[in-house]
């Protein structure tokens, strides 16, 4: 038995006239199905409320971005919902909506809370079905995609295997259309394959291969195996999990050195950290090592904005690039004042550090 988020885009729930592409649900449905009835723990994560709802209204004035996403998600998210509903029904198979945003992964605490809702629909076997809150979603505070939503609440429920499914059978070494590209298949732990990834963006979603490449990294990175394949070929899903080697995919295989949760949760919190510490390059080069360590004020050289103990903050290394993410053991203001100098209370324990 395995525990198995499923992430299903934009362009593989809905057609080209926006309406919502029944035919491809029908058949995840039915898949998701049979893999809960081989014992399988299956959440899915799904786009499409934007795409949905915009064949439903004319607008009767020209709207901006954010205002055109919150009408079109408020009418699609129900659409989709409700068929999704009816098509797990078929199964006898009970569903719960998480509508979710940023800021619910802000704090330990919202984070754990989220956690808990999610655990506790599955201890009672009904499927989560997630999307963005769009109606609520701040556009400064939104998740860059569902690709990296997906990979949150992947290693934020503990999943073995994050599924994404889009409209190409995975990451190849040029542009998917090129006949001379070939499929990546396998992609080991750490080995970057960004620099494959043709710049383009089609459809519907806001995502695009280069961020479902990213977050595949990164998640795998964190323990989880992720997998990009074609939602649209038939049985795609029952095949990725009992006969893989029978369909085209990437397979990101796992780190076996799986993070702990709450480096899982700093992992994914860059974007509510509070301030910087700037570190030289020994401190940079011995946080890199294999080695278990925290940071110490000894090798910071600066440090900016104000936070105070438990607060995220990320390390800079000495070029500018960003080391990685940590909860604050100390304050800002006793950062500053202990930089440089040598001693043993860290900046970031390492139980609390996620190095890039
Ligand atoms: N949350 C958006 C929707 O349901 C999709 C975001 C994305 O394209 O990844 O329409």
């Amino acid at each position: 038995m395995s525990r198995i988020v499923v992430k299903v885009g934009s362009n593989v729930l809905t057609r080209k006239d926006g309406k919502p592409n029944v035919t491809n649900m029908s058949a995840l449905v039915d898949q998701m199905s049979s893999l809960r009835a081989s014992g399988h723990e299956v959440i899915l994560v799904s786009s499409g409320a934007v795409a949905c709802g915009r064949g439903a209204v004319s607008p009767r004035r020209q709207l901006d971005s954010v205002a055109s996403r919150q009408l079109y998600s408020s009418i699609g998210q129900i659409r989709l919902i409700n068929l999704y509903n009816s098509l797990f029904a078929e199964y006898d198979i009970v569903i719960g909506q998480v509508l979710t945003q940023k800021e619910n992964f802000a704090s330990r605490t919202s984070y754990l809370n989220q956690r808990a809702c999610m655990l506790t629909m599955i201890e009672n076997g009904v499927i989560p079905i997630v999307n963005e809150n769009d109606t609520a979603s701040l556009t400064e505070l939104m998740f860059t995609d569902n690709d990296e939503l997906s990979g949150l609440i992947a290693t934020m429920v503990d999943a073995d295997m994050l599924i994404i499914l889009s409209n190409v059978d995975g990451i190849y070494t040029g542009s998917p259309s090129d006949p001379t590209s070939r499929l990546i298949e396998r992609v080991a732990p750490g080995q970057d394959v960004s620099g494959n990834v043709v710049a383009s963006k089609s459809g519907f979603g806001r995502g695009g291969m280069g961020t479902k490449c990213g977050i595949a990294g990164k998640v795998s990175d964190e323990g989880v195996a992720v997998i990009i394949a074609c939602g649209e070929r038939p049985g795609v899903l029952v095949d990725l999990v009992e006969r893989p080697e029978t369909v085209p995919h990437t397979l990101f295989e796992p780190n076996p050195e799986s993070l702990s949760n709450v480096k899982r949760w700093i992992a994914h919190s860059a974007s509510f950290a509070k301030g910087t510490v700037s570190v030289n390059r020994r401190a940079a080069e011995v946080l890199r090592s294999d080695r278990a360590v925290s940071l110490l004020p000894i090798g910071v050289t600066g440090a900016e904005g104000e936070w105070e103990e438990g607060d995220i903050i990320t390390v800079i290394g000495p070029d500018g690039e960003t080391v990685g993410v940590g909860r604050a053991s100390i304050s800002s203001a006793e950062t500053k004042m202990l930089m440089g100098q040598r001693g043993s209370r860290p900046v970031i324990h390492y139980d609390y550090l996620y190095i890039e």
